[in-house]
Parts: structure tokens; C-alpha cells; sequence
């Protein structure tokens, strides 16, 4: 071609029109009408092995779009936003596929320490449990923290304390969170620590859950519940109970669910950073959301979920697939776990 400029030109085009079509089916499958409420949801960027056996990859799926039903059926029925988040993390939490609650990943000594954190993006109140280990919905208890005291995290000792303290908190033995599957990833994880070193040691994290939530009243809310990474050190905290890393709702941008190694969730603070960009740059919540994750974040570090406050939708991760679900008032609902996403 004669005009090298026309030439960047039509690349930049063409690539950026090719890069939109693998990143955005949920908002393009979206109606243009405004939804009067939106949901999405998470179980974690850690695909499933693609040669799983059908019935697996639908026992999954299926439980994905039971939890974007439930969310859904309430929404439309008038629930609040952060009703709505706080139920269906309750329901992921209690399904020993997911890394949240029942099936919580092992840390390195065998044990389990849940975090889980909630934000109501009408007000900024926030509130999150890290380290806790008796406590069957960390989510729950993240809510009363929110909702019952003038702090935003307790972790540990002082969370559980906190628990006993809380008529409606369930409690169990820690065995409750355990599952065979998790028990032999953390051998896997064993094995190959014999022979890596602790920061090449390939992170074994999956299956955390989160929800985000536009509701009827036009408020944003957010949540996240995870058993963290498989072989965590004792104490080790992760983004999920992070406010602005893991979680975030502000209801002039959006609500955000991260899934993915907590670390770099942390030291990007990426919910955050996706609010921010909208805010500050006028940006809308696909756009926020595919910068951060493909060009603030590596490769294989993880995705996350957005509802924006105009209820579009964004699932957007840099692995190789995102347990996730979606649904608005419109009528549209898909849930995915690879590429693929549809009902
Ligand atoms: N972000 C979680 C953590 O680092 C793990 C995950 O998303 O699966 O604790």
C-alpha cells in the first residue's frame, strides 16, 4: 500500500474489531435497553480440564446458572442489591465444587482459612473476614462486620471472636470445609514443592465465587468468598477480603468481583483501578475492565466480573476460561466456562 499511515490505520482496526469479538460476548448478546437490574457471577478463572466428563462440565454449569436463577428471581422480585449478593454467595459457598466455604482449598498445613468480603455501593460501606476457620459463610459474617461494627476487616482470632458474638452465624468444625478433591490438590501442590521453590511454585487457586449486582433501586453490590490458594501459608491473606483489590461497588461506576492470584489483585488494586477509570475517565465498564485485565495484568493472572450502574455487564479474564454467569431484566442470561457462553 502506498500510505503506510492508512496501512497502521486499517490494522489497528482490524485487530482491535478481531481482540472485541473474543472479549465481549456478554455485552454484546446485551440488549440496548437499559436493564432495570443486572447480575453477574463468578467461580473462580481456574478453568475445569477441557476433557472433563460432560456430566461434570454440566453439574457445573448447572450450578452456575442455579445461582444466577436465584439471584435473578430476586432481583425481579425486588430484593436489594446487597440482599441478593449475600444469598447467592451463600449458595456457591455451600456447593463443595466451588473454593469458598464447603470445598475450601488446603493450606500448606492441611487447615482452611476462608476470607470473604462485601461492599454496598450506595454508601461505600464495606465489610470482610480474613483467616476464618469455623465459620460456615464467611459472607455472612463479612455483612455483620459491615453492618455491626465500626471496622471494615477482622481477620483471624478477632473475626472468630467476632462470630461468637453473632446469634445467626452458623458454625462447624473445620473438617466441614474439607473435600477429597481438595485434598489431592494440595498432594499435587506438595509434589511439586519438593522440587520448586516457594515463589515458583505454581499457584494452584480456583473456584473462588463472587457476585455483582445492580438492583431495581439503581444501587451497585459487590461480594467475593474464596479458601484463598492451595498451600497458602498459614496467615496468608488474599485479595478476596480486600477492599478495592478483590471487591468493589461505588454506585457512580460499578461493582466488581476479582477472581485470580490474589497478590497481583492486591498490588494492582484492580477493582479499584476498573472503578477509576470509569470514573475519572469516562470510560465504560467493558472497556475499565478489559485494560486492566489485559494490559495492567499478566497473562493467566485471573478476571473479574462488572456491573456497570447502567446494568451492562463485562466478564473479562486472561486464562484460559472463568466459571461465570450473567442475567439482566432484558432477558438476558448465559452462564460459560471456557469461551463459550450462552444459556
Ligand atoms: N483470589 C483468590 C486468592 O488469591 C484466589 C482465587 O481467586 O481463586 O485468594
Amino acid at each position: 500500500m502506498r500510505h503506510p499511515l492508512l496501512l497502521t490505520i486499517l490494522c489497528v482496526f482490524l485487530l482491535n474489531g478481531l481482540w472485541s469479538c473474543q472479549n465481549t460476548q456478554p455485552t454484546e448478546s446485551q440488549p440496548v435497553e437499559a436493564p432495570s437490574w443486572a447480575i453477574a457471577i463468578h467461580a473462580g478463572a481456574g478453568a475445569m480440564d477441557r476433557d472433563s466428563s460432560p456430566e461434570a462440565i454440566e453439574a457445573a454449569r448447572e450450578a452456575l446458572r442455579r445461582a444466577v436463577r436465584l439471584g435473578s428471581g430476586m432481583l425481579e422480585q425486588g430484593s436489594t442489591g446487597l440482599d441478593t449478593v449475600e444469598a447467592v454467595i451463600q449458595v456457591l459457598e455451600d456447593h463443595p465444587r466451588f473454593n469458598a466455604g464447603r470445598g475450601a482449598v488446603f493450606t500448606a498445613d492441611g487447615r482452611h482459612e476462608l476470607d470473604a468480603s462485601i461492599m454496598d455501593g450506595s454508601n461505600l460501606a464495606c465489610g470482610a473476614v480474613a483467616g476464618v476457620r469455623t465459620v460456615k459463610n464467611p459472607i455472612r459474617l463479612a455483612r455483620r462486620v459491615m453492618e455491626g461494627t465500626r471496622h471494615v476487616l477482622l481477620a483471624g482470632d478477632g473475626a472468630e471472636a467476632f462470630a461468637d458474638t453473632q446469634a445467626d452465624i452458623v458454625r462447624v468444625a473445620p473438617d466441614y470445609f474439607s473435600t477429597e478433591e481438595r485434598r489431592e490438590s494440595l498432594e499435587r501442590w506438595k509434589q511439586r514443592q519438593a522440587s520448586a521453590s516457594d515463589i515458583e511454585v505454581e499457584n494452584e487457586w480456583k473456584s473462588t465465587v463472587g457476585c455483582v449486582v445492580l438492583d431495581q433501586y439503581g444501587h451497585l453490590a459487590a461480594g467475593t468468598s474464596t479458601g484463598g490458594m492451595t498451600g497458602k501459608r498459614f496467615g496468608r491473606v488474599g485479595d478476596s477480603p480486600i477492599i478495592g483489590a478483590g471487591t468493589f461497588a461505588d454506585d457512580r461506576t460499578c461493582a466488581v468481583s476479582s477472581t485470580g492470584t490474589g497478590e497481583e489483585y492486591i498490588r494492582h488494586s484492580v477493582a479499584r483501578d476498573i472503578s477509576d477509570r470509569m470514573r475519572y475517565l469516562g470510560f465504560d465498564a467493558q472497556t475499565a475492565a478489559q485494560q486492566v485485565i489485559h494490559e495492567v495484568l499478566q497473562p493467566d493472572d485471573g478476571g473479574v466480573i462488572v456491573v456497570g450502574s447502567d446494568g451492562s455487564i463485562a466478564l473479562i479474564f486472561n486464562t484460559e476460561g472463568m466459571f461465570r454467569g450473567a442475567a439482566d431484566s432484558t432477558g438476558f442470561f448465559g452462564v460459560g466456562i471456557w469461551e463459550e457462553f450462552g444459556e
